[in-house]
């Protein structure tokens, strides 16, 4: 039972964010979403939230490729007990053609704002006696796939990052760890699908299947659901031993 922690959740106004933020409101959490965006629908869907499941539930506006900018999302949040890292982008080219501006953005979005949002959120914790850091990495956090150079450094960085906030926060009622998810099937894995089809010259189905799920040996995609109950056991007192791994959810991929 999550009642009376607060959850901030860095890109939750869709997909494995806001999944997980449904299922910690669930469990209890007061939740807050965040995305760049500032439009009525942001705002509606943490109304939704609170009316669903009767915890406080706000959104805050904050462009996490600004370091300044993550580090006043959990200033203005004012209290962090569970900090999920979430927000992401994906931009798929060969080294040699990827965009140096993709590349910043994609450091900034996935790694750097976990730093930031960390270094505000681990005093908070500390004050509250308890905290549990969340980082959604990837099963390329653990692996490489071409056309991926900034995607898969950034999770692999955020990897390392876990590693060392457990182990700066080892002696005390804080944890922190990585999810690291296969293919769960959200807007960014849509958005990922025409590219693949043109750089594999596949259609749809076949670039499903061959490529997108092709490390996945269950060839199904994870959800966000699924994510949600994976980050509410780490919240739990089962898992306060659990601290500086990753735990995948990826259908077998890590295990090829
Ligand atoms: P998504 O596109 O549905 O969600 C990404 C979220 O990040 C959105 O809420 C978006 O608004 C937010 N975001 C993007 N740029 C931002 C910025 N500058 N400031 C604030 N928020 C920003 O994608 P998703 O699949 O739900 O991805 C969520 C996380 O899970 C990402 O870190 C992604 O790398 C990771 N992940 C996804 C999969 C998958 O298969 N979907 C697999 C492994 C890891």
């Amino acid at each position: 039972n999550l009642k009376g922690k607060t959850a901030i959740i860095t890109g939750s106004n869709s997909g494995i964010g806001l999944g997980v933020a449904r299922e910690l409101a669930k469990a209890g959490a007061d939740v807050v979403l965040n995305s760049y965006t500032d439009n009525d629908e942001d705002h509606a869907l943490a109304k939704e939230i609170s009316d669903q499941t009767g915890t406080k539930a706000r959104y805050i506006q904050a462009d996490l490729s600004n370091g300044d900018k993550a580090r006043g999302l959990v200033e203005e949040a004012g209290r962090c007990d569970i900090l999920i890292n979430n927000a992401g982008i994906q931009h798929v080219a060969p080294i040699e053609e990827f965009p140096a501006a993709k590349w910043d953005a994609i450091i900034a979005i996935m790694l750097s704002s976990a730093f930031h949002t960390a270094a505000v959120a681990l005093p908070m914790m500390r004050e509250a006696g308890w905290g549990r850091v969340i980082n959604i990495a990837s099963a390329h956090g653990l692996t490489a796939s071409p056309y991926k150079s900034a995607y898969v450094s950034a999770k692999h960085g955020v990897v390392g990052m876990t590693k060392v906030i457990a182990l700066e926060t080892a002696e005390e009622p804080i944890t922190a760890n990585a999810i690291c998810p296969g293919y769960v099937m959200t807007p960014l894995v849509e958005s990922q699908i025409p590219d693949t089809m043109e750089q594999y010259g596949m259609d749809r189905e076949t670039a499903i299947r061959e490529v997108l799920l092709k490390r996945q040996p269950s060839k199904e995609f994870a959800t966000t659901e699924q994510l949600g109950g994976v980050a509410q056991f780490l919240c739990s007192d089962a898992a306060a031993q659990i601290t500086g791994t990753t735990i995948s959810v990826d259908g077998g991929w890590t295990a090829l």
